[in-house]
């Protein structure tokens, strides 16, 4: 394959885990305006919400595609909002800062939920979950992320969505920065709906998300909704009737993502999504390595989507200096989202191949002499708690 062209338009790559760099053909998609009513659009909504049902392959009858105006975090709260009833209990599973938006989206929203905690470096296990919802039949829901994206962990969702099954509950999925690069079919993963978004790995830019849901869920939440703006089931049946949005819909966003989605199918769909990331990734945390950076994570449960790094120990590093050293270089990169140690994030989605990881290393590499500091290694005592608790 021949290498990705870099941004034409002389801007820097980023190296976040959305918004994230797009193709130039996905920016030129929004040069021209659209009729929030006109049929045109209206065909278009159509296509995007026909598309992104296909991508979850054999069983999409059951389920239907509602985008949702906003951030990702107005449709996880549409979707919480709308899905789980008032008088219900969910289980939120959380390793990062998006497990814990979930939870505090759900303390707004008055909905009874109990959280397992499993800090920065651990999946949910299936054979937990399983144990949990066995001692506690008040619980209905399991909410689960599927990639969290402030340390970049991958948690096993089809263990988890089996454990949920066979107990009886009911699957909401966080996967906004997984899906259309890692797969997350129907017939493997039992789910009664998860939420994604324009500005990941699809590669669209900022402006909806969207919820695919069971259609028998979609129909029963009439009336859950706390909200009138976030109200799933309200935005479904208005787009079923009328084919359009309820409220102004983001058109140069949507045309963008058409054209993303079109040149998702063309790369080759999630499979080669996918791969092209994880070559991202494995180029990227190879020369970092070599360079004397430390991961955050064990390999076996490192996403290929987003790596956190460890800061170096050596007291001439400062992430300001490095950060605008990077960006001067052309990256922008991420401050990192933990608690525990100080770190950074380096994104592996977007519009980019391996190729540009290599140059990020060396630019990393380049930062490091900058600031005179001589070794990336990270403070002991990070280390050792790493291996503590991932043990
Ligand atoms: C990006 C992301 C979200 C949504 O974030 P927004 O800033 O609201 O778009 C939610 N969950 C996960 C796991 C994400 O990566």
């Amino acid at each position: 394959m021949p290498a990705m062209e870099p941004p034409r338009l002389g801007e820097p790559v980023l190296l976040t885990p959305g918004p994230l760099t797009t193709s130039f053909e996905v920016k030129q998609a929004m040069l021209r305006d659209w009729g929030s009513w006109d049929g045109d659009f209206r065909a278009m909504t159509a296509e995007l919400r026909s598309r992104l049902l296909d991508m979850i392959g054999p069983g999409r009858e059951a389920f239907d595609c509602v985008p949702m105006q906003g951030s990702g975090s107005f449709a996880v709260e549409a979707m919480l909002g709308s899905l789980v009833p008032p008088g219900a209990k969910v289980l939120v599973l959380s390793n990062g800062a998006y497990g814990e938006r979930a939870a505090r989206t759900l303390d707004y929203l008055g909905r009874a939920h109990v959280v397992l905690d499993k800090g920065d470096y651990l999946p949910p296990r299936g054979p937990e979950v399983a144990r949990i919802l066995a001692a506690d039949p008040a619980i209905t829901h399991v909410v689960a992320i599927h990639c969290e994206t402030s340390s970049g962990i991958l948690n096993p969702i089809a263990e988890i969505a089996a454990a949920t099954a066979q107990a009886g509950r009911k699957l909401l999925i966080d996967s906004m920065s997984a899906f259309g690069a890692l797969p997350l079919q129907a017939e493997d993963v039992p789910f009664e709906a998860f939420v994604s978004s324009a500005n990941k790995c699809i590669e669209g830019v900022p402006g909806f998300g969207f919820v695919i849901a069971r259609t028998e869920a979609l129909r029963a939440a009439k009336g859950n909704s706390h909200s009138l703006c976030l109200d799933l089931h309200d935005q479904w049946t208005h787009m079923e009737k009328t084919g359009q949005w309820r409220f102004t819909p983001p058109t140069h966003a949507v045309a963008a993502f058409l054209t993303a989605l079109r040149d998702h199918a063309a790369e080759g769909g999630v499979a080669a999504r996918g791969a092209r990331y994880a070559r991202n990734r494995d180029t990227l945390v190879a020369a970092m390595r070599a360079a004397g950076f430390e991961t955050l994570l064990c390999d076996a449960w490192a996403s290929p989507i987003i790596v956190t790094f460890f800061c170096p120990a050596d007291p001439r590093f400062d992430f300001d200096t490095f950060y605008e050293a990077m960006k001067a270089q052309g990256f922008i990169i991420y401050p990192g989202k933990l608690t525990v140690a100080d770190s950074f994030r380096i994104g592996c989605i977007g519009h980019l191949d391996h190729h540009v990881m290599t140059r990020v290393a060396e630019a990393a590499a380049a930062a490091l002499a900058e600031m005179g500091v001589t070794s990336a290694a990270p403070p002991a005592a990070a280390l050792t708690e790493r291996d503590k608790l991932a043990a």
